[in-house]
């Protein structure tokens, strides 16, 4: 027996819930790549992709996931043997690291743990001991998927500037995008990575790269660059072919055309923003609510360094697996894993899971995950505060939507 039959709300933090329109603008034969609609149609999306991540420099766009993503930026800024700080923050941060080493370069961490941002101070200690200037780079997470992290990277732009380092700041935005307020070129971020699959709505399968003219003056005559990672031609090209290195990804393009039509000229940036804000408030409403007795934990404790698209949780034992799995049979909404968040001294892995509220979601998707929650907790008798539904509702009415 069970209540699952009806839509599924697959409440993972990527891939996320794709929208019926994006779904269908999608379904359609193959179109001609050498001339016609498609050729207009993505000349549309270079401003609009911009647009989303608040810069007027530059964009480059690969078919690959958000892996790929962290690949092509690394390519293009450094050469073997370059040395860079990253910034970890959870899982997502360590895998960067690695893949930059992976390719040859030195990277020497600053680990915050799975249940904090990053602390300025101890990047600034860092900078300032690197008198050389060797370090290329930071490497950061605008939203760490795994502990949910949200880095402050106005703040990190400001820490470089005030000690005159020159060291590109690169930004993997991948979760936030579209959920998080991420503003390229007023926070002098130099790299931004993203990928399809999260706050944009659309299946696997783009990756994307912003860059500054500085990173693009600093990366030039690296030799980590291949020619498909190359992201000149990519962002430059002369004629269609070139943008893609090969035949273009058909079909997620025209699912990105709606889908930035849907975020940037009909619902709007700001109210996109503002909507995750919203939504994130209610879930941790009921967070904090659930934590009033019990195991029940949000994993960041700091509302102000949690980020907006997706929230990970904690219980005690194996209780998180077993709520997933109640929450998935019998009630139709499937939460996100805990993803690397068991270290010594914290709850077992199986105690983690994580809410995704990210992209095509509203009120009554998250209102509905909360109280299937609440329902699992109360059929496995797992001991909760009292007064979530209310709390989160509270939230949701509270909220006054900004003109469009
Ligand atoms: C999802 C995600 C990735 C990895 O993306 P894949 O498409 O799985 O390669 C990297 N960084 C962040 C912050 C993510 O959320």
């Amino acid at each position: 027996m069970s209540l699952a039959y009806g839509r599924q709300y697959l409440a993972i933090p990527g891939p996320s819930v794709v929208p019926d329109r994006v779904l269908a603008a999608m379904h359609r034969p193959s179109p001609n790549i050498y001339e016609g609609a498609l050729i207009d149609m993505v000349a549309t999306l270079w401003p609009d992709l911009k647009a989303l991540a608040c810069t007027r420099q530059h964009v480059a766009l690969y078919i690959g996931n958000g892996h790929a993503g962290w690949e092509a930026a690394n390519a293009n800024v450094f050469s073997r043997g370059d040395h860079a700080l990253a910034l970890i923050t959870g899982r997502f941060g360590e895998g960067w690291a690695m893949s930059a080493e992976a390719l040859g370069v030195r990277t020497e961490r600053l680990d915050f743990g799975r249940a904090a941002p990053v602390d300025l101070d101890r990047v600034a200690d860092a900078l300032t001991a690197d008198r050389t200037h060797r370090l290329r780079a930071v490497m950061v997470t605008h939203v760490d998927t795994a502990s949910t992290a949200r880095n402050d990277i106005a703040g990190l732009r400001r820490v470089l500037d005030d000690l005159k380092h020159p060291a590109l700041l690169m930004v993997d935005s991948i979760a936030a995008l579209g959920c998080d307020v991420m503003r390229m070129d007023d926070w002098g971020v130099d790299v931004l990575v993203g990928a399809s699959q999260k706050g944009l709505m659309l299946p696997p399968g783009l990756a994307f790269l912003w860059f500054s003219d500085k990173a693009r003056a600093a990366g030039r005559g690296n030799d980590l660059r291949s020619p498909y990672w190359n992201w000149e031609p990519r962002a430059f090209a002369d004629g269609f072919y070139q943008h893609f290195c090969g035949t273009a990804p058909t079909h997620h393009l025209f699912g990105l055309r709606e889908a930035l039509t849907m975020l940037l000229h009909e619902e709007g940036l700001e109210n996109v923003w503002a909507r995750h804000a919203a939504l994130a408030g209610a879930v941790w409403a009921a967070g904090e609510a659930w934590g009033n007795q019990g195991a029940f934990r949000l994993n960041i404790a700091d509302p102000d360094a949690r980020g907006h698209a997706v929230t990970a949780m904690r219980l005690s034992g194996d209780d998180g697996t077993r709520l997933r799995r109640w929450c998935e049979h019998e009630a139709g909404v499937t939460l996100g894993i805990g993803l690397g968040m068991a270290e010594p001294g914290t709850p077992a892995a199986d105690a983690f899971f994580r809410l995704a509220h990210m992209g095509h979601v509203n009120a009554h998707m998250v209102l509905g995950a909360l109280a299937a929650m609440d329902a699992g907790m109360e059929a496995l008798k797992i001991e909760r505060g009292a007064g979530a539904l209310a709390a989160a509702a509270a939230a949701i009415a509270q909220y006054t939507p900004r003109a469009a």
